[in-house]
């Protein structure tokens, strides 16, 4: 079908035919908002006494709206949770994740995505939509195959800094979108101000004190991570990082805001649309004498917001909802089954283990999420990859079957110490652990 359009004047009776693309009513547009590096705890959707959510808060309690603060991202970092969100596979099955024997990609050592899986891009583009990307973290940019079948990609130039760029490219795509209104639209954003380096906060807010930035390669913050800031001072740290960490979580909030209110104005937020806001993982902000993410799975690390919208609820069993099943979501509208606990896993991230002198990160790392209790393994310097235990609920069970499923992991995905070299067969190792518990078809 095309546009027909009637010129009047000294050509009078001229007909000029435009082609537009067809209209694909039964496509609901697709939208994903990943806020990076937020952690549930620190939202005031989830139980924060700061204000530091209004607009995630506002998000999650309308009538038509499915949120939960018991949601577990896969990966510990962003090119793992990324590609778990665009192909349905988990960071052991994907491998798209920190390797040492992998090459340098930008400023990482990273194994991309296999080239043989389609993701979740290439396959909506394939069913007539117009897929987007606009991203502020420009991880997702380098050459790691996240950014594969979408049709316009922008990526922030840098980490930070910028708090306007993401609306800005937003605005502009969405603009030049609007002529493909007729078709379908799979929108990812990625709001990356909860990520460091962070700003100077903003004491007027009446919550939180006045405190500098905070750039990457701070040497205090290398000094807390490699065990040697006297503890005096390793204390005013961590409030510098937690006050900061908190004021960052209002930028991401104010932009999350502003990009419902674009897409809202632009038509693009209806009956029909299939929405998810979330995070792709936390941040330490000093646990375990660490900060950051990446090469730990922990509570902080892992639990993370969950909003949806126009999606059925999903249940699973054990109470915590693995976001696996975002792609299933977002592209059949469906929840994957997910019979066990949901998992975490984390590789060892060898800049870590380089800048903490092998104190931290040197570990793979491991988690479950279960109705009664979280396990996960966390990197202790002192006694050696301890698993630390919290029950969610009493249980009588002196030894609960999972913590056996655990041990058993665990002991399943043991590498050596520094010089990691198998970061490959330690991938297989879980995997094997894995199946040998049913986690793993
Ligand atoms: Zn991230």
């Amino acid at each position: 079908m095309g546009l027909c359009l009637f010129i009047l004047g000294r050509d009078r009776g001229l007909h000029i035919h435009l082609p537009v693309p067809q209209a694909r009513p039964t496509l609901p547009t697709i939208v994903l908002i990943v806020l990076d590096t937020v952690r549930a705890d620190r939202t005031s959707m989830c139980g924060a006494t700061r204000p530091t959510t209004p607009r995630l808060n506002a998000l999650a309690q309308r009538p038509d709206t499915v949120a939960t603060c018991q949601a577990i991202a896969p990966g510990a970092w962003t090119v793992p949770t990324h590609a778990a969100f665009f192909t349905g596979l988990m960071p052991w099955e994907h491998r798209a994740d920190f390797a040492s024997d992998a090459e340098l990609v930008g400023w990482l050592h990273v194994r991309p995505l296999p080239s043989g899986v389609k993701t979740l891009a290439e396959q909506l583009s394939a069913r007539g939509y117009q897929s987007v990307l606009i991203s502020a973290n420009p991880t997702l940019g380098l050459p790691l195959g996240l950014d594969r079948g979408f049709a316009l990609k922008r990526f922030a130039p840098r980490r930070g800094g910028d708090h306007d760029w993401l609306i800005e490219n937003l605005g502009t795509a969405l603009r030049e979108r609007a002529v493909y209104k007729a078709a379908g639209l799979f929108l990812v954003v990625n709001i990356f101000d909860a990520h460091n380096p962070r700003p100077a906060t903003d004491p007027s807010l009446g919550w939180v004190p006045r405190w500098g930035p905070i750039q990457y390669g701070d040497p205090t913050s290398l000094r807390y991570l490699q065990g040697v800031l006297p503890q005096a001072q390793a204390q005013v740290w961590r409030e510098h990082m937690v006050d900061s960490y908190d004021y960052s979580l209002t930028l991401a909030d104010d932009a999350l805001g502003r990009s419902l209110e674009l897409l809202q104005a632009r038509g693009w937020l209806g009956p029909d649309t299939r929405l998810i806001v979330t995070a792709d993982h936390g941040e330490l902000l000093g646990e375990f004498g660490a900060y950051g993410h990446g090469s730990w799975v922990s509570e902080a690390t892992q639990r993370v917001p969950f909003v949806s919208m126009g999606l059925p609820e999903c249940s699973p069993a054990s109470g915590w909802l693995s976001l696996g099943t975002v792609f299933s979501l977002l592209r059949d509208g469906v929840c994957t089954p997910q019979p066990g606990p949901a998992i975490a896993a984390a590789r060892p991230n060898a800049d870590v283990v380089e800048i903490s002198a092998g104190r931290h990160g040197r570990q793979a790392m491991f988690g479950l999420w279960s109705d009664t209790h979280m396990l996960h393994a966390s990197d202790d310097i002192e006694t050696d990859w301890v698993a630390e235990t919290m029950e969610t609920t009493p249980d009588p069970d002196p030894q609960p079957a999972l913590h056996k499923a655990l041990q058993a992991v665990r002991a399943a995905y043991q590498i050596p110490p520094p010089p990691i070299q198998a970061a490959g067969q330690a991938a297989e190792e879980v995997e094997r652990g894995l199946r040998a518990l049913g986690y793993v078809e």
